[in-house]
């Protein structure tokens, strides 16, 4: 038998650390921006943010942390956090980002199952470090975002006791070389939402967040480079702010972190102050800017793209933004489980030369895998269904940036070789993927599928109507029928009935939701995400108008 032939190229380790020099070293001078909870606005260069990722390296092997230890972070986007990003996985313990939105009894178990031995919190969350800290006995410290006066200002009430940021790293000069190491070790440690039972941790590896960070970097994904200037809505205690932290970095970019105020203006204030090129955020966030921009009449100047997604980017959001404000909209996919971006929308070549509405209704789809992503759609037998652009079932997917187990769990997810989403979608023959529902909300009306999400976008498409959801409500007659539950905006007048007209030619008769209900709000999860499981509950009892009918 013949023996392989190898390679003769350079075994460098695919390391996290390898993103922060590669920016210090040929883009050292290129900016990173703040808006800190302090209020003011902070600046300073990739160089500089080495420097003190490495001076949080030696603090943390000082403090005895070692390699594979957790260290929890619950901290809003801005150049300290980063630095947690860098200086924790760079020295080859785990970067664990919290998300502080979650109910502190979550948080506790969260901390505790990945038994987190530091904790780095911005002072914001002050108050719930005071509630969860008594439940996590295996903290060994509690580490403040700020300075020893920012502490002594705002802090002074906390009955646990917290070391400062500043203090802890400037006993250290930051001449450290960041250690190499199996590329297989891991970075970063994220949890689901757990809209159902305890979160779960995905456990990203160096390499998995190395080779994400070029896949999500390629033009057909979010198309990242040295001339962009960067701003990451989307929260880096949620899901690597959709790997953008590294994609920055990996591309020179600047990048610009809006801290906590995440309301239409400061983003939209920021982003003209900044030059920001290129954004990323939940349809909420839109939702804000779109409206701060209507009541004041002002447009980007700088703005070129956005990413869209963590749930369905609403085609009447998409086509404002596109038509009105002539920014490119990218409705992206993904989950915690995957690093997390799966698909985006970008037209190919030959999408291009397809009439403008043909190319409008491919965006709304959730689009195309980026490298590194494969995907399927599976029909109730097991069995793989076709590109057509109408079979739908379960989506699975598989890659190297796809969790294959969760953390500290040993059961696997797995089936086949395939991590199953949850999600329910077909793929048409351009590879463009459409979700139609999480799999466990999907209407099934008489044997037939109807997509909540497709009516949702109608809903929200009214004029008058600011958010909705559609969920299944029990019939005698066909199991399951849609039931609309709206929110309308201030001063609204729009009837049950009008809104159902608006339904009509926009979907087929059978699709038409049964009835509508106006609501104060909608509940959402910690990440945004309608609770449909909370809204099924509490209409559990409620009695369609045809059911009524039906019954007698
Ligand atoms: P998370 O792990 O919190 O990021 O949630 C992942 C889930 O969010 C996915 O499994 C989808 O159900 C949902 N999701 C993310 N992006 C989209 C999108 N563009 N359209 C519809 N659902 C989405």
């Amino acid at each position: 038998m013949t023996s392989p032939l190898y390679g003769q190229m350079m075994d460098i380790p695919l390391l996290a650390s390898s993103l922060l020099s590669h920016a210090a070293r040929h883009f050292g001078d290129t900016e990173i921006v703040s808006r800190r909870i302090e209020g003011d606005i902070h600046r300073y260069t990739y160089r500089d943010c080495e420097k003190r990722a490495k001076q949080l390296a030696q603090a943390l092997i000082a403090l005895g942390v070692e390699q594979g230890d957790r260290v929890g972070t619950l901290a809003w986007n801005g150049y300290r956090h980063l630095e947690c990003y860098y200086g924790i996985p760079g020295m080859g313990a785990v970067c664990h980002t919290i998300n502080p939105r979650l109910f502190p009894d979550q948080i506790a178990f969260i901390i505790d199952h990945a038994r987190d031995s530091y904790v780095f919190f911005d002072m914001t969350f002050a108050p719930l470090v005071e509630i969860v800290a008594p439940q996590c006995p295996n903290v060994k410290g509690w580490i403040a975002l700020g300075d020893a006066s920012c502490i002594t200002e705002h802090l002074g009430n906390l009955s646990v006791p917290v070391q400062s940021y500043e203090t802890l790293i400037a006993a250290h000069d930051g001449h450290f070389e960041w250690p190499v190491f199996d590329e297989r070790q891991a970075s970063i440690l994220c949890y689901t939402s757990g809209t159902t039972g305890n979160p779960k941790g995905a456990l990203y590896s160096h390499r998995s967040t190395v080779l994400h960070a070029y896949a999500a970097a390629l033009p057909d994904s979010t198309c990242a480079s040295s001339s962009d200037s960067i701003l990451p809505v989307v929260p880096m205690f949620h899901v690597n702010a959709w790997g953008m932290p590294h994609v920055a970095p990996l591309t020179g970019a600047k990048l610009v972190m809006p801290g906590k105020d995440l309301d239409g203006q400061s983003l939209y204030e920021l982003m003209e102050a900044e030059g920001v090129t290129f954004t990323c955020g939940v349809p909420t966030v839109w939702l804000g800017l779109l409206a701060y921009l209507k009541q004041t009449g002002k447009r980007f100047t700088t703005l070129k793209r956005t990413v869209i997604g963590g749930s369905a980017c609403p085609p009447s959001i998409l086509h404002t933004l596109e038509e009105e404000y002539g920014v490119d909209v990218i409705h992206g996919w993904g989950m915690t489980e995957m690093s997390p971006l799966g698909t985006l929308a970008r037209l190919n070549f030959k999408q291009k030369q397809r009439p403008r509405d043909e190319q409008l209704r491919a965006l709304e789809k959730q689009g195309h895998v980026m490298f590194g992503v494969d995907m399927k759609v599976v029909g109730d037998d097991g069995r793989e269904l076709p590109w057509d652009g109408k079979s739908f079932g379960d989506l699975y997917v598989r890659g190297p940036c796809v969790i294959d187990r969760y953390f500290r769990r040993d059961e696997s997810p797995l089936i086949d070789g395939w991590f199953p989403t949850g999600d329910a979608a077909t793929i048409d023959a351009d590879g463009f993927m459409h979700i139609t529902d999480r799999s466990k909300d999907v209407i099934k009306s008489g044997g037939e599928w109807i997509s909540s999400i497709d009516l949702e976008n109608i809903a929200v498409s009214h004029p008058q109507v600011a958010e909705a959801a559609c969920i299944a409500c029990s019939h005698p007659k066909w199991t399951e029928r849609p039931l609309i539950v709206a929110v309308l905006k201030p001063d609204a007048t729009v009837t049950r009935e009008e809104l159902l007209a608006h339904f009509e030619g926009k979907v087929a008769k059978w699709w038409i939701p049964d009835d509508v209900i106006f609501a104060d709000e909608l509940p959402h999860t910690a990440t945004g995400k309608l609770q449909k499981v909370r809204l099924r509950e509490i209409y559990r009892e409620y009695v369609l108008p045809g059911a009524v009918e039906d019954r007698v």
